[in-house]
């Protein structure tokens, strides 16, 4: 029997009720995207200063100094030729700059996509007096596979690289010494991927990020099961996480390097595949590293370095829906653990309070001979137990 046929009537309501409100989000942020031509592209040469350039690019005399490669406190009236730039290089960094540029519909299906998996997780992967012999066939694989891959290819390669998690965290250190010309302006779209992580455990991640997608994507494929997949020991992976979201902040506010507004995940910035825009060899590096890397560890990129990854991590203490265990069933037998790539599932078990990311995957959801996992409110209700 196929999952759809063992969904009850109010299950599949539910489920076509989800859909329409996800497809009615993304058309809403559909009818709200700019239409149409915006008039012609601005051209710049280097008899051009950076104040008369920065302004028509919605970026700060800081800003595109540091794109240039200048000291943030170049003169920024003085023409950009006198400052020893190519056209060339204004070129290169104009396109980049512009690469930036974000569409505001991919707000809208980064929402819609976290509802779908938020309403899949709660209500409708297991379904409803489901026994428990069923239970491999709860929270079917298919269903967040197709996710993923709307993940990668709308969020990601329809949409481009901008908005996204990362840059959503950067962008708000960015702001912060200058970079930008509002703050509130970047903390708005911050807060905005954090509320999205904690309505669920890290949801935008688990299914929205496309990068992150990516990653679990080529995790996931079954040629591959033959490969050895190792877990990686979480203490070690946040200490670098965490330790490369102190170090930027230091290179950042100019403590270390001297260097005012350098941003170390500018050279590694993934999210630019979207684009195909590889300013920097390392950013390509970056790119091919994490994907090979993502074929046997899990996610390298968001468990090592995504600064996104790290916060999140912290805001899962608070998150509403998330992975939760009835201690009287559980016998500590590891059936989730064995299957939980992050590790997460063991020490949610142990009832650690920091541990380790959960993506919101389900891999440990329909594994448990006890029924001993599921996935709810973190004060609601235990969910109702399946029959023997
Ligand atoms: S941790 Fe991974 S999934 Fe989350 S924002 Fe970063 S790259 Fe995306
Ligand atoms: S398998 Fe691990 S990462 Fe996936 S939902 Fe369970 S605890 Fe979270």
């Amino acid at each position: 029997m196929s999952y759809l046929s063992r969904l009850s009537k109010t299950q599949r309501l539910r489920l076509v009720g989800t859909l329409v409100v996800a497809a009615a989000i993304v058309m809403l942020g559909w009818s709200r995207e700019p239409k149409g031509d915006n008039g012609a592209i601005a051209q710049f040469d280097t008899t051009m200063s950076i104040r008369d350039i920065a302004p028509k690019l919605g970026s700060t005399g800081k800003s595109l100094a540091r794109d240039l490669g200048l000291p943030l406190d170049v003169p920024k009236k003085k023409p950009l030729a006198k400052l020893g730039i190519k056209q060339k290089k204004l070129d290169r960094v104009v396109g980049h700059v512009r690469g930036h540029k974000e569409t505001q519909l991919k707000y809208y299906v980064f929402a819609a996509l976290v509802l779908f998996g938020l309403v899949f997780l709660v209500r409708l992967g297991r379904p409803d007096g489901a026994p428990i012999a069923d239970r491999k066939l709860w929270y079917p694989r298919a269903v967040y596979i197709a996710a993923l891959v709307v993940a990668v290819v709308v969020c990601g390669f329809m949409l481009g690289k901008s908005p996204n998690p990362m840059e959503g965290t950067v962008k708000t250190f960015k702001a912060m010494v200058g970079l930008y010309p509002s703050v509130w302006g970047k903390v708005v779209p911050f807060l905005f991927f954090l509320v999205l992580a904690i309505v669920g455990n890290k949801l935008v991640c688990g299914w929205a990020c496309p990068f992150g997608a990516l990653q679990e994507l080529l995790y996931s494929l079954p040629s591959l099961d033959g490969i050895r997949r190792r877990k990686v020991p979480f203490w070690l992976s946040n200490t670098i996480r965490g330790g490369l979201v102190v170090l930027t902040l230091l290179f950042l506010f100019g403590v270390l390097g001297g260097k005012k507004g350098f941003v170390i995940y500018h050279y590694i910035n993934p999210f630019n595949l979207f684009n195909l825009d590889f300013d920097h060899l390392s950013i390509l590096v970056a790119v091919v590293v994490s994907l090979v890397l993502a074929l046997a560890i899990y996610r390298p990129f968001c468990q090592f370095i995504c600064p996104f990854g790290f916060i999140s991590w912290i805001a899962e203490r608070f998150s509403i829906t998330r992975v939760r265990v009835d201690r009287q069933l559980c016998n500590k037998c590891g059936a989730c653990d064995r299957v939980c790539p992050s590790g997460a599932a063991g020490d949610i078990v142990e009832g650690k309070l920091f541990a380790a990311d959960c993506y919101s995957c389900a891999r440990c959801l329909n594994v448990c001979p006890h029924d001993a996992i599921d996935y709810g409110f973190a004060l609601g209700k235990p969910f109702p137990k399946a029959a023997d």
